[in-house]
């Protein structure tokens, strides 16, 4: 157990926790396992604290020929294991704290995968929907010059998150480039191909997610082709998940977006739905061949897997209870509260947590970093077969010591990405 001291000085800082936000919940299982690694004070502040954090202005000239200025952010928590990596977003409400949070969820995603890489994140507070594309490339030249000093391939790898993407990504890597008078691909990831972006990217998460899914029914003695699926929220990672379930022999039950939830216990023609939702708008509004339900229900629906792949906090402890599912691998970032964990422990359900399951894009945005340093481009066979062999290693290794701890995977997760940044940081030394 840890000592009276360390003990205490976990609990002390902060205020009370709610265990229902995602970064509360993130910071109650760092808690855990800083304990249950009985860190000491310092190494438990260093852990907690991010090793830098940069608040810009980006001033913009509008299309009107008026300036706006943006307030622009890169939080890099911790660059011990290597280069710090982790998504830029647009939104109107993103602020310091919530980007500290995130940069210290990439630290320990990266660990967990043995991906080579800290953890960081940033963000423009910005309404990317009133921006045209001139102005959203102008806003991206500017944030990204004055971020010239904390960029770089050796130093911080963007990549994009939410409301950015592939041309935010070409946008950055020319600005730098030109800056730094060579094409320097590497500085980011999630690039377009032809500017050297990683064949499999797109799909990597859903096929990460898909990965830990066989792990673990394996473990639970469940065929894939025998098995039912429900997937909340049908984008990037949940139609990938869902698609690639499919085609190995799953029942997808259920489907869901913002939309709704759409059933049939005979099994939904998953390729049927990617192709309707393309068609419309994105949308799975109006499916065919299914029963209408709501995202709570599609939550509740008696199956094998669960995979919550839309947004955070949508298993609490108001709903954790009635969960009948017996696996849920988690592809959105947060989708399980803290207070839910101890429900769902309780009731025998086996979560495979988002710091794994979804690690897969950034497991990808490794390899591309890495074919862009060698200038040497893998087929997308390569790139999946090592793909899954990473993922499939970080579950075993996860899954062999939750058993030698007896905690949960989550926990598992926690203590192996905090104990290895730890240990690395110990060997390393305090520069002084
Ligand atoms: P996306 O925008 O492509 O898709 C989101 C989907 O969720 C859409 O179908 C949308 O309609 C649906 N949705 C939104 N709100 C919903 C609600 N209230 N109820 C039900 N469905 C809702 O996003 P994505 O890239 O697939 O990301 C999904 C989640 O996975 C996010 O939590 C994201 O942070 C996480 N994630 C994504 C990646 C990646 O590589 N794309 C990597 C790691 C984690």
């Amino acid at each position: 157990m840890p000592n009276q001291k360390t003990s205490a000085y976990y609990k002390e800082p902060g205020p009370k926790l709610d265990r229902e936000s995602p970064f509360e919940s993130m910071m109650e299982r760092f808690r855990f396992a800083a304990e249950l690694l009985e860190l000491d004070e310092g190494m438990f502040q260093y852990l907690a604290s991010p090793v830098k954090q940069v608040i810009v202005s980006v001033p913009v000239i509008m299309d009107s020929g008026e300036i706006e200025v943006f307030e622009g952010y890169r939080v890099i928590h911790d660059n011990v294991l290597g280069p710090s990596k982790g998504g830029i977003r647009y939104a109107p409400d993103v602020n310091i704290d919530e980007v500290k949070a995130l940069a210290a969820w990439m630290t320990w995603k990266c660990a967990v995968v043995n991906v080579p890489f800290g953890g960081a994140k940033g963000g423009v507070r910005c309404n990317p929907k009133e921006l045209s594309r001139m102005e959203l490339e102008r806003l991206t030249r500017r944030y990204t010059s004055n971020m010239l000093e904390v960029f770089g391939p050796d130093r911080d790898i963007p990549a994009p998150d939410m409301n950015t993407n592939e041309q935010t990504m070409a946008w950055i890597m020319d600005t730098y480039s030109m800056n730094v008078h060579r094409t320097e691909t590497a500085v980011v990831t999630g690039k377009p191909t032809l500017l050297g972006g990683s064949q499999g990217r797109k799909e990597a998460t859903g096929r990460g997610v898909v990965t830990v899914t066989l792990a673990a029914l394996n473990k639970l003695a469940i065929l894939p082709n025998k098995c039912t699926v429900a997937v909340q929220g049908f984008g990037n990672v949940g139609s990938i998940s869902a698609k690639l379930m499919y085609e190995l022999g799953a029942k997808v039950i259920a489907v869901s977006d913002i939309s709704g939830g759409y059933y049939n216990e005979n099994g939904i023609d998953i390729p049927a739905a990617i192709q309707y939702s393309k068609r419309n708008n994105n949308s799975l509004e109006g499916f065919p061949e299914a029963e209408s339900i709501s995202n709570a229900e599609l939550l509740q629906l008696k199956c094998d897997v669960l995979i919550p792949a839309a947004k955070e906090d949508q298993i609490s402890k108001q709903n954790a209870d009635n969960i009948q599912a017996r696996i849920i691998a988690e592809g959105a970032n947060g989708p399980v509260t803290a207070n839910a964990d101890t429900i769902l422990e309780d009731n025998g359900v086996m979560v495979v947590p988002d710091i794994l399951a979804n690690a897969g894009g950034v497991t990808v945005s490794y390899f591309e970093w890495v074919q862009d340093r060698q200038g040497y481009f893998w087929t997308e066979e390569r790139v999946n077969r090592r793909l899954n062999r990473m993922m499939r290693d970080a579950f075993d290794n996860l899954f062999q010591l939750s058993e030698q701890h007896n905690i949960t995977l989550r926990q598992a997760a926690y203590v192996y990405a905090i104990d290895k940044v730890a240990k690395t940081l110990k060997m390393r030394g305090i520069y002084a």
